[in-house]
């Protein structure tokens, strides 16, 4: 494992990468990924289960048995209980977790901007030093439209509605925004994922690969397939069905509690079916003799709100639920099992983790630093503050999170409300203005927007003329139903 500078003091030496002027990105991925030979690579498996809120999971002490495969490959590995996403919602989590930057940094906010080509992603960088790269995704965020296939050699849409689309642009039809999302939410995906990753790994295992997994049953809509559908809440006999949640009037912050906890038996019973996915791609591994040669990682874009702040769904606001993630690596030999680990973890770590615990040289123009250090009880190498954002819709936040405290701001005003973590871990009441805490959570903000800025000197900042789409992108994006004619975010009720 190499040792990393600290993400901060390593801004000097990005700086002076910058002035050496690479100029090809191929070079650029090249140099910044090293030059090892392949033989010894091991492959890297990257499960990223949409929606999935860590305190639903068994190992993050969640009393139903929703996630007994991934409980098991927690034990194999390292779990970290504190893991932070960039936002609350899917692309710019991901555009975030393949770049190592925050993203205001990285630039991928809203869905009528894309993850721009000089963005060097964890694939391309893979792929530089010989690496197979596939990726399989199953939710429409996720689509290539928004640059975020970078560095794939394959990146294969996993969604049902995808036929359905491509028969609707062959008719000469634009597609509804709204017949696509309904589509999206009413999908099943796990079966098709799961096929699609068991044959590519059958013809693949012989060679160093990047395996990235997009799984999206978790997401709304709730409706878990036979028998999971009724194995958490079996005596229920009310109306709620877990469908059309974002657009079911119903299911609202006064709803009957006995529904509520229905709809959250739903929700878990769609961990339950993925987790059993998730198992049989692990014991697909095994089979093939991979285990001991595969970092496995399993983590989530982002949470889902149950109304503990009057809200349902992700995408408005950045409280814990929708924030706090999974994060879970296994590699035999190199990770030791059923280690715990209570630092601050966040998306932007995930990268520099991977190539580190893949033995490549570490790379300076990311954000997150290497978590490896914690894995034999060592230090981290620079400050685990994790910034959230949301820039999205009309919301313009921006959390500063520690393990023992948290402040959320309108981003670009003084309005903020802070939280003590330790004594009000659900953020029920923010603290009052006097509070002791108020000028340790000055002071976070103050070190995250310097953080943010100083980054935005080193990575080329997209400005808005190239991050504005170009017009055949604009034209196919408006006719899938992601963006309004106008461009601006479709106005959806729920999101991706
Ligand atoms: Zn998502």
């Amino acid at each position: 494992m190499s040792g990393r500078l600290p993400g901060w003091a390593a801004l000097a030496l990005a700086a002076s990468l910058a002035l050496t002027g690479c100029t090809d990105k191929d070079d650029q991925a090249r140099a910044k990924g090293g030059a090892r030979a392949g033989g010894s690579l091991p492959n890297i498996v990257l499960i990223s289960i949409d929606t999935l809120r860590a305190d639903h999971l068994g190992c993050y002490g969640y009393e139903r048995k929703t996630s007994p495969r991934i409980d098991r490959l927690a034990a194999e590995g390292a779990l970290f209980e504190n893991m932070i996403s960039s936002t609350s919602w899917t692309l710019p989590a991901h555009a975030a977790l393949f770049t190592g930057l925050a993203d205001s940094v990285h630039g991928c906010l809203d869905m009528d901007q894309r993850l721009d080509e000089s963005r060097v992603t964890l694939a391309e960088r893979l792929k530089a030093v010989g690496y197979a790269t596939v990726g399989f995704f199953s939710g429409p965020a996720m689509h290539s439209i928004f640059g975020i296939a970078q560095g794939f050699d394959q990146y294969a849409d996993c969604t049902s509605f995808a036929s359905m689309t491509m028969k609707t642009l062959a008719s000469g039809r634009s597609l509804d925004g709204g017949e696509i999302r309904q589509a999206a939410h009413a999908d099943i995906t796990n079966p098709r994922v799961y096929q699609e990753v068991q044959s590519w790994l059958r013809q693949n295992q012989h060679r160093p690969f990047f395996l990235f997994i997009h799984m999206w049953d978790v997401h709304a809509d709730y409706i878990p397939p036979p028998p999971y559908d009724r194995m958490f809440d079996p005596d229920y006999e009310g109306p709620v069905t877990g469908k059309d949640f974002a657009t079911d009037s119903s299911i609202n912050a006064d709803m009957p509690e006995r529904d509520l906890r229905h709809l959250i038996a739903l929700y878990d019973g769609e961990i339950a079916w993925t987790d059993h996915h998730v198992g049989m791609i692990l014991d697909d591994l095994d089979t093939l003799g991979l285990r001991q040669s595969t970092i496995v990682t399993l983590l989530s874009d982002h949470g889902d709100e149950h109304f503990e702040h009057g809200l349902k769904g992700h995408r408005k606001t950045l409280y814990d639920e929708v924030i706090r993630v999974p994060l879970i690596i296994r590699y035999p030999g190199q990770v030791p099992p059923g280690r715990r680990l209570a630092e601050q973890a966040r998306m932007i770590d995930v990268l520099p983790t991977l190539l580190d615990l893949a033995g490549l040289p570490s790379t300076n123009d990311v954000m997150g630093h290497s978590l490896t250090p914690l894995f034999s009880g060592g230090k981290l190498a620079g400050d685990t503050l994790a910034i959230s954002e949301l820039f999205s819709e009309g919301r313009r936040l921006r959390s500063f999170r520690r393990l023992d405290r948290k402040v959320i701001y309108i981003a670009g005003t003084q309005r903020a409300r802070g939280y003590n973590l330790l004594a009000d871990p659900g953020e029920q009441v923010p603290l009052t203005a006097n509070s002791p805490w108020g000028k340790l959570m000055i002071e976070d903000a103050r070190l995250g927007n310097k953080w943010l800025a100083d980054f935005q000197k080193i990575v080329k900042p997209v400005s808005v003329a190239s991050g504005e789409l170009p017009e055949n992108v604009r034209r196919q994006l408006e006719s899938l139903g992601y963006i309004g004619a106008s461009g601006q975010g479709g106005g959806q009720t729920d999101s991706p």
